[in-house]
């Protein structure tokens, strides 16, 4: 509870802290399943920005269905030799390291076949290509490694007992993006003035943009619960599939809020329609990144409502 209050009070004094990013869940994950030795290498340097971490866990034949993994690791003297590719690698470009599924045991039900291992980005045999975006920028990446070397000790968690941390590794994911709403929405303030400059700009008026602002603070409310049991030291839970998917959502929205109150100055990327013009081109991803809302619904469908599985996933 104390550092909640202290997150809090950070906040309200307008002290911005260090944004880890994808490096904050995967650090996360490897604190809670690598040895002391591991830790010891890599946590540091993580927290401190020295190494930034990418995720290499989709490829091309495998994104919602992330077990389904093709890229391999053929055991050798002192570790595995990986082979395969990944894809929408985000970061890889300047990321130190990775946190990859790699398939050790292709002869088992593939949840049983995984091994995370840690990967260095600047290994003989790793090879990354910036994949452009519609706004011109590379954020992400394809990522084919070429019997790329990696050592017994960089192996996280049990050989082919890997999905666990896989999946642990998406649920703080989801808790870390679900959380990001002063990110990835547009300030609420900004939104409060635009609207007071040309209110007649927005279709629906105050009341939409009041109903966004109560969304905001709802979202705010469930974090708080997933940040309660982070700090109570638990695994993350099914909240975090409903906090990603609201959170989305409410991205969305502010995006559509944002446009029309920004108007024809939208269409460029520089000016004063800038931010919109950017969200406009950038915020959809967000219902694909980190799990999409289809699968998030499903999630929250089987966890917490209790319906039936998805009889189409094997
Ligand atoms: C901005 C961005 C950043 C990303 N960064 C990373 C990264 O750093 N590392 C990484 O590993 N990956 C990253 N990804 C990839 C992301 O995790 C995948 O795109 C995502 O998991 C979906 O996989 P897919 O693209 O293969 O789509 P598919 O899994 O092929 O899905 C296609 C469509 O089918 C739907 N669908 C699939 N299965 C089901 C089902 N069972 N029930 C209902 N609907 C279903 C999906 O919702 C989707 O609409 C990123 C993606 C984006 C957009």
């Amino acid at each position: 509870v104390e550092q909640l209050v202290i997150e809090e009070e950070f906040d309200a004094a307008g002290v911005t802290r260090p944004q880890l990013g994808i490096t904050a869940w995967n650090i996360l994950t490897i604190i809670q399943y690598g040895t002391q030795d591991q830790l010891d290498r890599w946590v540091m340097p993580a927290m401190r920005r020295d190494v930034i971490w990418c995720q290499l866990f989709s490829e091309p034949d495998a994104g919602s269905d992330a077990a389904g993994i093709k890229t391999k690791g053929t055991r050798v003297d002192g570790g595995w030799l990986v082979n395969g590719q990944k894809v929408w690698t985000s970061g890889a470009h300047y990321a130190g390291m990775g946190f990859a599924t790699v398939r050790t045991n292709p002869d088992v039900p593939k949840h049983e076949g995984i091994t995370m291992m840690a990967i260095d980005m600047t290994a003989e045999g790793v090879e990354v290509r910036p994949l452009k975006m519609a706004t011109g920028n590379s954020e992400f990446n394809e990522v084919f490694f070429n019997d790329v070397f990696v050592p017994d000790d960089d192996v996280v968690g049990p050989v082919d007992g890997g999905w666990t941390v896989a999946r642990a590794t998406l649920g703080n994911e989801s808790v870390s993006i679900g959380g990001g709403t002063a990110r990835t929405a547009v300030p609420q303030q900004k939104l409060v003035e635009s609207f007071d400059a040309d209110p007649a700009r927005l279709d629906g008026g105050a009341a939409r943009l009041g109903r966004h602002l109560a969304d905001i603070q709802a979202i705010g409310l469930l974090n708080l619960r997933s940040a309660h049991r982070a700090v109570a030291g638990g695994e993350p839970g099914p909240e975090g599939a409903m906090t990603k998917l609201v959170l989305s959502e409410i991205g969305h929205e502010s995006t559509a809020i944002n446009t029309e109150l920004a108007g024809p100055d939208s269409v460029y990327l520089a000016g004063a329609g800038q931010m919109s013009g950017f969200m406009v081109l950038t915020h959809r991803g967000m219902s694909i990144a980190g799990g999409t809302s289809e699968i998030k619904r499903n999630q929250i469908g089987e966890r917490i409502l209790g319906l039936p599985r998805d009889p189409l996933i094997k």
